[in-house]
């Protein structure tokens, strides 16, 4: 089934207790695509990026069978930068720098090649941005799965709750959960998320796993115990990009299947932390990843 791509297409430097880097690539949507790419060979991207942005990586998109005609690259113009620091835990972070550049006024352009998609997966961008690519479809996607971050609650919650109220799946962090919802309980905060129009959420607790709320049924996957956690970021966004893809790739939305697809985007979320930015990746082999889930498997067995 036909995948949608929408999301930040950036430059990242990142400080972690075990190294720092310089810019290098990063950005929600190539997370999502590289990630994504592993499950189903007809995903689409909708971004943006400045002439500063290395054609290699678009080139390296490509060999992954993600179609970067909806890429596009602004002469004269940055590349949205983000740089963030790690504490000595890894579980939380601050950003140090968020500069806007060509996302500041990116019109979202839908080439007709990409209509008709069957999944959209609105990674973190501007919520209003977010919000014109579901107006632009011409028909609606059978699932829209939406990120977002603290950053836009702070600056643009109007929009962003219109937008969430668009949306069939929520992935955010516990953090942004409760201050999205205003709610300690992430129980009670998932109940007024999901009032709010998302009928499926799924909350990301970094290594301690992830959680899907849907209704009154709760699921909950573990974040694989890894011996190296070298830079966590883009690992939400790889977990989105694997959950998604898996979802393309079984043309199924069952909450079932949406378990399924939560363990399969958590076995990629593992493999991302592993490296900087998206290094890890870029070049899986499909006997990696089958060995992480059956290690998945191993790890939530037990006979009672
Ligand atoms: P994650 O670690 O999954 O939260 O995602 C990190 C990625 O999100 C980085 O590669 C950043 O380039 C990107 N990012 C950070 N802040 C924003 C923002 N405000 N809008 C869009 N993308 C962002």
């Amino acid at each position: 089934m036909s995948l949608l791509v929408v999301g930040s297409v950036a430059f990242d430097a990142i400080e972690t207790p075990f190294g720092k880097t310089d810019k290098i690539v990063g950005g929600a949507a190539s997370y999502i695509a590289l990630a994504s790419s592993y499950f189903t060979q007809n995903v689409n991207l909708v971004a943006v990026v400045g002439d500063d942005f290395p054609n290699d990586f678009i080139a390296h998109l490509n060999v992954h069978g993600v179609n970067t005609d909806g890429l596009q690259v602004k002469k004269g113009e940055k590349s949205f930068f983000w740089s963030g620091k790690y504490h000595t835990d890894m579980n939380s972070r601050d950003t140090i720098t968020t500069e806007l550049n060509v996302l500041g006024d990116f019109d979202p352009i839908i080439p007709d090649a990409y209509q008709n998609c069957d999944y959209l997966m609105l990674g973190n961008l501007t919520p209003k941005v977010q919000q014109t690519v579901i107006e632009r479809l011409t028909k609606r996607p059978k699932l829209i799965v939406m990120d977002t971050m603290n950053f836009w609650m702070e600056i643009a919650m109007d929009d962003l709750r219109k937008t969430i109220s668009m949306v069939d799946v929520l992935t955010i962090n516990d953090e942004e959960a409760r201050q999205l919802s205003g709610e300690y309980s992430l129980v009670k905060a998932a109940a007024k998320i999901q009032e709010m129009g998302p009928k499926y959420l799924i909350i990301k607790k970094g290594e301690n796993g992830a959680l899907l709320f849907h209704g009154k049924q709760i699921f909950f996957a573990p974040a694989l115990p890894l011996e190296e956690v070298f830079d966590p970021t883009g690992a939400g966004d790889t977990f989105a990009g694997g959950f998604i893809g898996y979802l393309a790739k079984t043309n199924d939305i069952s909450f079932d299947n949406m378990k399924n697809a939560i363990i399969y985007g958590s076995a990629m979320a593992s493999f991302c932390v592993e490296r900087f930015g998206t290094e890890r990746i870029v070049n899986l082999n499909n006997d990696e990843l089958k060995n992480r889930i059956s290690e998945f498997k191993h790890l939530v067995k037990f006979d009672l």
